[in-house]
């Protein structure tokens, strides 16, 4: 083989625990995120689902919202911590010991920016390695932002997002109901 063969694993390696970081604005959580957090819940032995607080956008729901989101949608898996950062991801990921960031993966389109920043992250920070999961065929249409302009127009966001997600959109745009 040329450049010569790799030498193989230490016995265990591929076996040892290992904790992964899935960074994002989930504003809202939807049905695309949470399928990947069941995915890499059983991938990791520990997965931190983390809210990056970016003072440069204005969210559609308030980060106390958006973490009970997830925990909610995830109290049923074993292993998933959710939590808030604000800076660089990669601080964060050495932070809570994640030697991993997972990200997802959707379309083409996604694909150009996730790989500028696993770059930017892999400069910063060499130990950590960026993993993408494919996303879901069936939820590769959605996103956060999809969803609040259905939301906003009254549409049907019941098979976009989980339940409490979907009373929380209706919540915001319903100008009656209380502000959230
Ligand atoms: P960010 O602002 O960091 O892109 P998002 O909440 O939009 O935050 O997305 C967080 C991660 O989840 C990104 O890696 C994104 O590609 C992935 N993601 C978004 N929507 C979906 C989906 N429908 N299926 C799978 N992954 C998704």
């Amino acid at each position: 083989m040329r450049g010569g063969a790799l030498p193989p694993y230490p016995p265990g390696l591929l076996q040892r625990s290992m904790r992964a970081l899935y960074p994002g604005s989930f504003d809202p959580l939807t049905l695309g995120h949470l399928d990947l957090i069941e995915r890499a819940s059983r991938l990791f032995d520990g997965l931190v689902v983390a809210v990056l607080q970016n003072p440069g956008k204005q969210p559609a729901f308030p980060l106390e919202r958006r973490l009970e989101q997830i925990r909610s949608a995830t109290a049923h898996l074993e292993g998933v911590e959710v939590a808030s950062f604000d800076g660089l991801t990669v601080a964060f990921a050495g932070a809570c010991g994640a030697e991993v960031i997972l990200r997802g993966l959707r379309a083409l389109s996604d694909f150009e920016f996730e790989l500028q920043i696993a770059h930017t992250n892999k400069s910063l920070a060499p130990h950590l390695e960026t993993l993408f999961l494919a996303t879901a065929v069936h939820h590769s249409f959605l996103s956060s932002s999809v969803v609040k302009e259905v939301a906003r127009f009254g549409g049907d966001v019941a098979h976009m997002v989980p339940a409490g997600v979907a009373r929380d959109l209706e919540r915001l745009f319903n100008r009656s109901s209380p502000p959230i």
